[in-house]
């Protein structure tokens, strides 16, 4: 018997993951504070109630997917003399909040909902919008092996791969050191086109030598920054993402404050971090992150 779910956070990833819940027969609760997405939700068979409160009030598990550390702290603890999930919520239940955020926010939200007598995990996605509605989302969990075991069966639902990474905090940790590395790995694969360019070397020549030596990456073969070689990658559509230089640069900041809360040293993830967010700020922000090649040929990456 799969427990009931409150699904708080409805957007382009809360609302078809929660869709796939009701497909697979679990009783859905949902809330979200914008109209359009609480519409799209009961379309898809989310029972969308009025208030946060309602919808969490008779949840076994109550998942959040919203776009900040800070939105989860609040929403837990309630924000503006609200009353909080975690003082509406019935005992017993288990507090899993999928959104990217802060390894340290996540941190403090699971022991908010320890100290009010909850369980707790973080498990961020990735897999993208395309991933949530095919209900092929990979889960980084971090949460005690009790509380994963809980969850599993769900989170089995929403994604194809669910991997337990440790403690609280932990899945938010294997997400960004994971995006870290795409971020370092994207900026070298685009120099390396570039650098390719003004030597004369052809994209797929590049292409056929990389992808079978010891610069072979997802960044080159699968969502590789030039047209032609990968002919599904978002360069081949003007960058129509994939994921978004937004979300790039938000989780390359959020490794950036990881690095500072730590004192790891990441100089190239620090560079990465800067130059998507100088991407986000040409105007970039809703291209695939892939578009950093053009700032990068135009010589205004340095
Ligand atoms: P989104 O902005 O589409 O959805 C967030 C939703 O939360 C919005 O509908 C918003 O109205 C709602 N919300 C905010 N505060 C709320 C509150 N207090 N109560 C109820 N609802 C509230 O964002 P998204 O693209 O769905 O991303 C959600 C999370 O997933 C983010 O943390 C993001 O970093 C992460 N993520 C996104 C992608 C992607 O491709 N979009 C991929 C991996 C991870």
């Amino acid at each position: 018997q799969l427990p009931a779910v409150a699904f708080l956070g409805l957007g382009h990833m809360g609302g078809p993951m929660a869709a796939n819940l009701v497909e697979a027969g679990v009783r859905v609760t949902g809330y979200d504070i914008v109209p359009e997405a609480c519409a799209a939700a009961r379309e898809q068979g989310v029972d969308v109630v009025d208030t946060p409160q309602d919808a969490v009030r008779a949840a076994g598990v109550v998942i959040t997917m919203f776009p900040s550390g800070r939105h989860v702290i609040d929403a837990y603890t309630g924000a503006d003399g609200a009353e909080g999930l975690l003082a509406a919520a019935p005992a017993g239940a288990t507090f899993l909040d999928c959104s990217t955020i802060n390894i340290s926010e996540a941190q403090e939200a699971a022991q908010l909902a320890r100290d009010a007598g909850f369980t707790a995990a973080d498990a961020p996605v990735s897999g993208g919008v395309v991933g949530a509605t095919a209900g092929t989302l990979a889960f980084m969990v971090g949460g005690e092996p009790e509380v994963f075991e809980r969850v599993r069966p769900l989170l089995e639902i929403m994604g194809a791969r669910v991997v337990h990474c440790g403690g609280n905090g932990m899945g938010q940790a294997a997400k960004i050191c994971n995006n870290m590395i795409l971020g370092v790995s994207m900026v070298a694969v685009s120099e390396a086109f570039v650098l390719a360019e003004k030597l004369g070397l052809e994209h797929q020549a590049m292409f056929d030598v990389v992808s079978n030596a010891s610069g072979q990456c997802w960044a080159l073969t699968t969502n590789c920054p030039v047209p032609g070689p990968v002919p599904t990658s978002p360069a081949n559509n003007d960058f129509e993402p994939g994921f978004a230089g937004a979300l790039m640069a938000k989780d390359l900041n959020l490794a950036a404050t990881a690095l500072d809360e730590t004192g790891a040293t990441a100089p190239m993830g620090r560079l990465a971090a800067e130059l998507y967010n100088q991407f986000v700020t040409d105007g970039h922000a809703g291209k695939d992150f892939s578009g950093i090649i053009t700032t990068l040929r135009a010589g205004t990456g340095e």
